[in-house]
């Protein structure tokens, strides 16, 4: 612990480490703040102004999240004159914002209708919201910025986390609003459609593209077989929607939930994580022995796919050509399973629950079909599974714990891994040193490709063949190992790359989060899934993944496999005049 200062706060002595801000001390102290343009993810800027405060000495009101403490500082936080500001902040706001909140999807999970209601702001000013026609054109996204506040947080999350600067701050003063360049539709951009900053926005002006209405509706119909699958990711988070702690484990309450929704199987993504270890494992093995691109990178995040093709198609042949995992379980579930069904492709509905907003662009790629008939039908973030659980007044924690349907819900603890950063390394790790050895692994735990830490590498024996391995995530630490790589700074075999913090724990379709560990809550929660709560821990050694193989894929790699499990990509890089005219032509 670093130097220990002492702060008054309404009158009381408190201790906070040296280089802390107000807003930090405040709240290890217990207190609250009110905060929009804040986020612990980000950097801090003090343009909302709702978390002032008064400090003694000081001429005007502080912004606590841009404040450092020093020894003996005397903070207000709840003075006449705190409180006055923090209100007419947020009725200027609130003069220029709609109230449309009974239709608006982030209705009830709004940072800013929540304080609206804290501070019982009614309007002070003449409503004058701005109108901007709603950005509809991304398959992953809806911008409508006519909710927007200006808080600047999608910005800084496309800048800093995500290094692509798709969002600026165009125009001045009560025009100033977040957008593409040159105000193009976000679809004519090289944005990666990771979601980062639907996540972040306090709002509903960024969200995930809302399909859940077209499940239900599908739901209410009921005209086909309706097949559920969800993600690693999710199982660690969507409590959160129901007032959980980051990392409550949720299995087998969502397991019941999407039952009671109507599904008539649930199947488990990580069926098909352990599928993708095979697959991709396999193919790794195969570049090894009988050569091909190196390094090789994994496929299974399409916002990594999307920043390959559109910033880095010289790396178009290093990726593997492994399907992501839920497109892989859709292909069974459209080929094995409805032969076991006696149904057809098309008499099948697949929605996948995943933490991302990029699958849901993923199912618009053609090469994803089966004779025009999708692997995936439908892509539903946590989020909006969550939406259609309340809507449906399912009591999510009263729930007896059910599980997945058989035989595609039997999984591994390192198919669970998939959900952090590192996890499919990890995953791919154990199955490739057993199956190129023929030895067992002395020790499971890759250590070295765990945590946080933008930029990870180790090294893996071979039985004397060394493999030089490397992990990013967040787009800013995927530019940096690329620009590396190019250079020739540095050289790795295998690289396992996930668009976003963390991986997908942290994927743009998560439930929202203003809780500084919120990713190292949801990590804790995956490895515990992999040594607690999952008996066997390699993919090879799924049962029911031997099973499919035996009966239906006969091996790794086969002409079966290829054909339902892998895929190919493309280069689509382009100036941004040929993706506008590009995106006028198709729309
Ligand atoms: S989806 Fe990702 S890449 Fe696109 S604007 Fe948002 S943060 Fe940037
Ligand atoms: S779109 Fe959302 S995150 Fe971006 S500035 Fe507006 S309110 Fe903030
Ligand atoms: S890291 Fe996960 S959530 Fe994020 S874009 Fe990739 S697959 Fe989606």
């Amino acid at each position: 612990m670093g130097e220990l200062l002492k702060f008054y706060v309404n009158g009381k002595e408190y201790t906070t480490e040296a280089g802390k801000t107000v807003l930090e001390a405040l709240k290890d102290n217990g207190f609250y703040v009110p905060t929009l343009c804040y986020h612990p993810a980000l950097s801090a800027v003090g343009s909302c102004r709702v978390c002032v405060v008064e400090i003694e000495g000081a001429r005007n009101l502080s912004t606590a999240c841009t404040t450092k403490v020093t020894d003996g500082m005397k903070i207000q936080t709840n003075s006449e004159r705190v409180k006055r500001a923090v209100k007419f902040n947020l009725a200027l706001l609130l003069s220029k914002h709609p109230n449309e909140c009974m239709n608006c999807f982030a209705d009830g999970r709004c940072e800013f209708q929540a304080l609206i209601n804290r501070y019982n702001v009614e309007d002070m000013f003449p409503k004058n919201v701005r109108e901007y026609p709603a950005d509809e054109s991304s398959p992953s996204l809806f911008r409508d910025m006519s909710k927007c506040i200006n808080c600047g947080r999608c910005v800084r999350a496309c800048e800093e986390l995500q290094g692509l600067s798709i969002l600026s701050f165009v125009e001045r003063g009560y025009e100033t609003l977040p957008l593409p360049a040159f105000g193009f539709p976000i679809a004519a951009t090289d944005c990666i459609n990771c979601g980062q900053c639907s996540s972040i926005c306090p709002t509903g002006a960024i969200t995930e593209r809302q399909d859940y209405r077209r499940v239900l509706d599908a739901l209410e119909k009921h005209d086909k077989v309706l097949v559920c699958q969800t993600a690693p990711a999710v199982r660690v988070a969507i409590a959160e929607e129901f007032g959980a702690e980051p990392g409550t484990i949720s299995i087998g309450q969502m397991v019941a939930a999407i039952r009671r929704l109507g599904f008539d199987y649930v199947f488990d993504t990580n069926f098909g994580a352990d599928l993708t270890i095979m697959e991709e494992g396999s193919e790794l093995l195969d570049r090894i022995k009988n050569g091909g691109r190196f390094p090789m990178f994994t496929s299974c995040c399409p916002g990594w796919v999307n920043l390959m093709e559109k910033l880095y198609p010289e790396y178009t042949e290093n990726l593997s050509s492994a399907k992501s995992p839920h497109e892989m379980l859709g292909a069974l579930v459209k080929s094995y399973f409805a032969e076991k069904i006696g149904k057809k492709p098309e008499d099948i509905m697949v929605v996948s629950i995943m933490p991302c907003t990029a699958k849901k662009d993923e199912l618009t790629r053609e090469q994803l079909r089966a004779n025009g008939v999708p692997d995936v039908d439908a892509v539903l973030t946590t989020r909006e599974l969550a939406k259609l659980i309340k809507m449906n007044g399912i009591p999510f924690f009263s729930l007896p714990e059910e599980e997945y349907d058989q035989p595609l819900g039997i999984s591994t603890g390192a198919a669970a891994l998939f959900a952090a950063t590192g996890g499919v390394m990890e995953a791919a790790l154990r199955t490739a040193y057993e199956l190129y050895t023929g030895k067992e692994l002395p020790k499971l735990d890759f250590n070295e490709v765990r945590g946080l830490e933008g930029i990870k590498e180790s090294e893996v024996d071979l039985n004397g063949k060394k493999i030089k391995v490397a992990v990013a995530h967040g787009g800013s630490n995927v530019i940096t190992l690329l620009e590396k790589l190019k250079s020739g700074e540095v050289y790795y075999d295998f690289i396992e790359i996930m668009a976003c913090p963390g991986g997908c724990i942290g994927g743009g379709g998560q439930p929202k989060s203003t809780d500084p560990n919120v990713l190292e809550k949801r990590m804790k929660a995956v490895y515990r899934i992999d040594s607690e709560i999952t008996p066997l821990r390699k993919s090879h050694e799924n049962p029911a993944i031997k099973k499919i193989y035996e009966e239906y894929l006969e091996h790794p790699l086969s002409h079966k496999s290829h054909h339902l499990l892998h895929t190919h990509y493309t280069n689509r890089k382009k100036r941004i005049v040929e993706r506008v005219k590009e995106f006028v032509k198709d729309s």
